[in-house]
């Protein structure tokens, strides 16, 4: 349920006095419901009905840096998680073990954005991860991990692949579909995919097509009609996936109505070796091999055979923020099952028991709960998804000092 507070409403209060959650909190309850508003007295006092957004349950406030202010019980609880995550690595490799971290990007490494091409992770970032990877490398010999739906192509542009090669990264891409390795020469594909795939998925995206969804240029364009599904766009840039976004659908009776219409067109077609995934804010139609549990797999046969290891001299680390991620959890909790075996899974987002994870460092909100149906209101999604991105940073950090402290 959404409710808009009007900016008349919001200037009654002294918001620039009260920078933190606690304080304001209270007088957002007197509305019966919760808001997202800037913290500094200017903005608010601008704010138009559509640039403050309300949801039930919670007030959530950005600072003057558009940082979401979390609530310090919640910040109390991402420390705690932290530090039990960094205490098991250091037991395993205390015990002789290689690290194996790996991780998502989308909402992992990157914060949502509403145009899925425009993904970057910042130079200052991008600098930390690879000096995370470069140690990683140089203490145990192996490499960083990642693990996406996006093609190995994209995320070659998005994180840049000098550091790639220099920082010894794999990149696991399509959800399991495709590995590159650092040295960029070998090419793994899924041999499970075939030109019949390949086939019913051109068939897919003609019939997207044909009943009316716009691509994401086109959305993004917004020079033609919107059409038939509003703000729903298509990313169909992949070989063997098309992905459906409906994050900044007008409606949620647009964004329902494109589900329905794409499984009705898979259904149509006949496509009975493929699946519909749910990602953060759509879907994407893709071949069953194709699945991150499969990828996990995959990386961790290259990491054995490559650098001669077993399994029970690995400790694997992955981290993700989706449900989509819960494949991989499931395939290293089933792999790494023996006595002696050992790994850290993480989920990064607002608790749920739909997490297949070990363990979950907490959001105060959801990123799909948070709408982005315009310019003005991404910002706060981008916001919700910043808090699981700098979590992830912060331990990636706190391993990193480990590495050249208490591991050397
Ligand atoms: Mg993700």
């Amino acid at each position: 349920m959404m409710k808009i507070v009007g900016a008349s409403q919001l200037s009654f209060y002294p918001v620039h006095k009260n920078r933190n959650a606690q304080t304001i909190t209270p007088f957002f309850n007197r509305f019966g419901s919760d808001v997202f508003v800037d913290s500094s007295l200017a903005t608010v006092k601008n704010l138009s009905a559509s640039s403050s957004i309300v949801s039930p349950g919670r007030t959530l406030l950005l600072d003057e840096q558009q940082q979401l202010i979390l609530p310090d019980s919640i910040r109390r609880q991402r420390q705690k998680v932290l530090q039990a995550i960094t205490k098991e690595v250091s037991q395993a490799v205390r015990q002789g073990k290689k690290p194996v971290f790996m991780t998502d990007f989308d909402g992992t490494l990157a914060p949502f954005q509403t145009n899925p091409y425009t993904c970057q992770v910042p130079k200052t970032e991008r600098e930390k991860f690879f000096s995370f990877a470069d140690a990683v490398h140089k203490k145990f010999g192996v490499p960083v991990v990642v693990i996406t739906g996006r093609t190995v192509s994209r995320m070659k542009d998005f994180i840049g692949e000098e550091g790639i090669r220099r920082a010894q990264v794999i990149i696991n891409g399509q959800s399991g579909g495709e590995m590159a390795l650092p040295d960029r020469k070998q090419m793994y594909s899924m041999p499970d995919v075939t030109s019949v795939h390949k086939a019913q998925m051109d068939q897919l995206k003609q019939a997207l097509k044909e009943i009316g969804l716009k691509t994401v240029e086109e959305v993004e364009g917004a020079s033609k009609e919107p059409g038939p599904f509003p703000g729903v766009s298509v990313e169909d840039e992949k070989r063997y996936c098309v992905v459906v976004h409906t994050k900044s659908a007008r409606t949620k009776n647009v964004a329902e109505a494109a589900e329905r219409a794409v499984q009705k067109a898979m259904k149509k077609l006949n496509m009975k070796d493929f699946y519909l995934l749910n990602i953060e804010g759509g879907m994407e139609a893709i071949p069953k091999p194709y699945n991150k549990g499969n990828g996990v797999k995959a990386v961790l046969d290259i990491v054995r055979k490559k650098y001669g290891l077993t399994n029970s001299q690995l400790h694997p680390i992955y981290i993700g923020d989706g449900i989509n991620d819960n494949k991989a959890y499931e395939q290293i909790a089933k792999i790494f099952n023996h006595p002696q075996d050992s790994y850290t899974t993480i989920f990064t987002g607002k608790p749920t028991r739909q997490t297949k994870a070990k363990y979950t460092i907490p959001n105060a909100l959801h990123t799909g709960d948070v709408p982005a149906k315009s310019k003005a209101e991404e910002k706060y999604r981008v916001a919700v998804s910043q808090v699981n991105v700098d979590a992830n940073f912060e331990l990636m950090e706190r391993l990193r000092q480990k590495i050249g402290v208490a591991w050397n």
